[in-house]
């Protein structure tokens, strides 16, 4: 047999290795079979009964999620509940049945895919990814048409789950018999799907995006998830097997001493304290991020609430996600960014214009400012969910102080009217922006005049900076967090607020980094926000050095003139002083 290799994106870490598991895949028919006059009622109580049916079999998946994985991943359950509940969805089908004279197949097929074609066409992926929320409460009504429901039987056997794609009820039901699901293999989804959410939160190795291994693989191969490194391969011989069997094996006593990290105080071996936060994007992820060891939220990306709905979320909607993870955080803080949405980030709700150059458009706190409207609701529900008293607010993407201050402006008039309707909220909300422009950097002491503390965002700084698109392929050789340039406009980020005794964070991926952090550590930065799943990591990697060491490092470091003069340079210093940060924290690292 051939070995296959497929490269693909790796979202939950970890190596799992098994028989193929490939569950049948519902196909919408794609024949519109006509129904005499008479018939049209018969079909619309048909329909009526497979939507009972469906609302029955999702309450019933719901309790089980909720009591096998918790209250926190049952959520995707009232989502397709409320989906199901849709009145517009009821009278789209019957009117296709009605109009068309057709079966109630045909009505969920032509439906379906109006809703992918429109999903389909949205730039965004994590948009796009909640198209699998319609298609699944649509596939499930289809299911139950059927006469006789087909269960599907499963043998409880250990298998690797390979599909298409999963629907987001049929992931969680999988994933949470986790005995079963040794590892997962998508053709689609990302790093923010539903399927690689529950897969990290369920220790389930993952690896998603590999486009075609649904065709590449048959029931019973063996392969093996490599969720580190993003990598399947297919029915591997003997060496090969035995080689990831210790990766495995290896990477088990990692997991095991990062878990007891995770517990650890961020303490540098001369005893000096960080703070490690997490940035999350669903409410879900803050148990996660809590047993990870997070010492609070440094960044919930708000956008994601306006993703989950397909109307605009109103006040009450934000307002119960707040509460909720300032509740389970608490008394932790949570950093609520505002939304950060624009560009190529599009709102499927709002009619956004097409922008010759959406990175430096319509963006974040520039959209906010131009509409208004929806701006207040989401600064009133952050100001009623401060009531606890954990919640502090950023600013994305500010270029100049005055953004500031209309930002301030318009905050204390919501204050003022809150305070007229009698709402509580906590008049010491602390306030904060994200420095993402190179401008807002060199303005970091004007802008701590006006706001409480600063959080670098190095995805977009270093985009900004360097004039090199973050996600484009084909410069991304040129995106380098060591550029000597980037590291000096950082350090001049930090010690400005050092100088004004202002907090200042790192909220970029450059803290996930664990070298990138020992020489953020360097420039005096205390306070570190980054995917959760790489807290230990960082943990680890600075109770490994000495913050003294680190600072020396990277004085010397800022000398050099080249980005790789420096990574080496940083290198060779820890190996030499601290060997203990490597042989802990590099096995984590994504390619590894
Ligand atoms: C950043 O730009 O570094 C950041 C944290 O924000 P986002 O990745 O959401 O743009
Ligand atoms: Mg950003």
């Amino acid at each position: 047999m051939d070995i296959i290799r497929l490269r693909g994106i790796g979202v939950s870490p970890g190596i799992a290795m098994g028989d193929v598991l490939l569950p049948k895949r519902v196909v919408f028919t794609s024949r519109k079979e006509l129904v005499p006059a008479a018939q049209v009622e018969d079909e619309l109580k048909r329909l009526g009964k497979a939507i009972e049916r469906t609302r029955a079999d999702l309450v019933r998946v719901r309790e089980t999620i909720k009591d096998k994985m918790g209250e926190e991943s049952s959520f995707i359950f009232e989502a397709h509940l409320l989906i199901l509940e849709d009145p517009s969805l009821h009278t789209g089908l019957e009117n296709i049945i009605r109009q068309e004279k057709t079966r109630a197949e045909w009505a969920l097929s032509k439906t379906n895919t109006r809703y992918e074609q429109l999903f389909e066409s949205l730039n965004d992926e994590y948009f796009r990814q909640r198209k699998s929320d319609v298609s699944d409460v649509l596939t499930r009504i289809y299911k139950n048409l059927a006469a006789r429901r087909e269960e599907e039987k499963e043998s409880g056997r250990e298998h690797i789950l390979v599909a298409h794609e999963l629907l987001p009820s049929e992931a969680a039901t999988r994933l949470g018999r986790s005995e079963a699901t040794l590892g997962v293999a998508l053709d689609m989804g990302g790093r923010t799907s539903h399927t690689a959410i529950l897969a990290r939160s369920m220790n389930i190795p993952a690896v998603l995006g590999l486009r075609n291994i649904t065709s590449q693989v048959r029931e019973g191969d063996f392969v093996i998830v490599d969720g580190t490194g993003g990598e399947v391969i297919v029915n591997p011989p003997a060496a090969v097997r035995r080689e990831y069997q210790a990766k495995k094996e290896k990477y088990e006593i990692y997991r095991r001493e990062l878990q007891k990290t995770a517990r650890l105080k961020a303490l540098t071996l001369d005893r000096v304290r960080a703070n490690l936060l997490a940035n999350i994007e669903l409410p879900e992820e803050v148990p996660m991020a809590m047993s990870l060891g997070a010492e609070g939220i440094g960044l919930f990306r708000s956008e994601f609430i306006y993703l989950r709905t397909t109307s605009l979320p109103s006040e009450e909607d934000h307002l119960a996600i707040y509460n909720r993870i300032a509740r389970e955080a608490a008394p932790r803080p949570v950093y609520i960014r505002t939304l950060d949405i624009g560009g190529e980030k599009s709102l499927p709700q709002l009619n956004i214009e097409q922008e010759p150059n959406p990175a430096l458009g319509l963006r974040a706190v520039r959209f906010s400012l131009r509409n208004k409207p929806l701006f207040r609701i989401q600064l009133r529900a952050i100001l009623r969910a401060s009531r606890q008293k954990n919640v502090r607010i950023l600013i994305p993407m500010v270029t100049e102080v005055e953004e500031i201050i209309e930002v301030k402006d318009m905050f204390e008039d919501v204050k003022d009217e809150l305070r007229r309707e009698k709402q509580k909220f906590d008049e010491k909300i602390p306030m904060g922006v994200m420095i993402e422009v190179p401008a807002a950097a060199a303005l970091t002491d004007l802008m701590l005049r006006e706001v409480d503390y600063v959080s670098i965002g190095t995805n977009d700084l270093i985009q900004y900076f360097l004039a090199v698109d973050r996600s484009n392929e084909f410069v991304s050789y040129l995106y380098k967090p060591f550029h000597p340039g980037v590291l000096r406009l950082i350090r001049s980020v930090i010690q400005s607020a050092q100088k004004m005794e202002k907090e200042v964070t790192v909220c970029g991926e450059m803290a996930a980094d664990p070298l990138s952090a020992i020489v953020l550590m360097g420039f005096g930065l205390r306070t570190f926000s980054m995917n959760p799943i790489f807290i230990p990591r960082i943990k680890k990697a600075l109770r490994s050095i000495e913050a003294k060491t680190a600072e020396k490092i990277v004085a010397e470091a800022l000398k050099l003139s080249s980005a790789q003069e420096i990574e080496e340079y940083v290198i060779e210093e820890i190996l030499v002083r601290h060997p203990q940060v490597f042989l802990t924290s590099r096995p984590l690292e994504p390619g590894h």
